[in-house]
């Protein structure tokens, strides 16, 4: 899922400091289940900006709304009653959910309550790990199941480098080496062969690096043409 995490308070008072009357939005997508941008991180939100503002002297209204997902235009159609409502809006959706709704109105304030910080796993109970980097070209089946690309500060394809040492990486030595793992675990599997391929320069261009991607499935757009 996508790992988001609330901006600081005193960041989202800046963005909204010309208004008197906002709504916050929350997402019951990956921002709800990592609680950075469900129902109880709207309606915590929003109370902290209506006290912080109290204190201010200068009130602030707030109305409080989560919708399904905010990166399908399917649950954005609400959006265009609330935005008649109030002058602007506080997304805690991730990135994705606040470009989506100002690219389907642009008329509309929208800033970002979150920041987004990456695809991950949860764990346990608290914790978030970064697991994928979405480069469009998946090797892991070379490697364990393990992503060198998001796990090894390095973004390595043939590691591991000189600083690994007693199998954690040199960044930070709470962290593990992640082609320690790979190797470990590609051993106990009995398919270090695996190891035996050099990866030349990776291509990064499906990985972002040549502009914004887009998947286009003909298959599923039936009813796009019949609109
Ligand atoms: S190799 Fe690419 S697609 Fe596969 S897990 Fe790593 S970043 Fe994600
Ligand atoms: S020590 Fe291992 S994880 Fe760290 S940068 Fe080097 S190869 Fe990557």
């Amino acid at each position: 899922m996508i790992i988001a995490e609330r901006k600081p308070i005193e960041r989202i008072l800046q963005m909204i400091e010309p208004y008197q009357k906002i709504a916050v939005l929350g997402c019951r997508g990956c921002v709800a289940i990592c609680s950075a941008g469900g129902d109880r991180e709207v309606e915590t939100l929003a109370s902290a900006l209506r006290l912080a503002r109290k204190k201010q002297g200068k009130p602030l209204e707030t109305i409080e709304e989560t919708y399904v997902r905010q990166c399908d235009p399917e649950y954005l159609k609400p959006l265009a009653e609330l935005k008649e409502k109030v002058e602007a809006v506080v997304s805690l959706a991730c990135g994705v959910g606040v470009n989506l709704c100002a690219d389907l109105y642009p008329d509309l304030k929208i800033y970002p309550g979150v920041d987004t910080t990456f695809y991950g796993a949860n764990p346990a109970l608290g914790e978030w790990e970064e697991k994928c980097r979405g480069c469009g070209d998946c090797i892991i089946d070379l490697t364990g199941g393990i992503c060198p690309i998001a796990r090894c500060a390095k973004n390595l394809l043939n590691g591991p480098c000189g600083g690994s040492q007693n199998g954690k990486c040199e960044i930070n030595p709470d962290t593990p080496c992640v082609w320690q793992e790979v190797y470990d675990r590609l051993k106990a599997r009995g398919e270090l062969d695996r190891l035996t391929k050099i990866w030349p320069a990776k291509n990064w261009i499906p990985a972002g690096y040549g502009g914004p991607r887009r998947r286009v499935r003909p298959d599923l757009q039936i009813n796009n043409k019949k609109a």
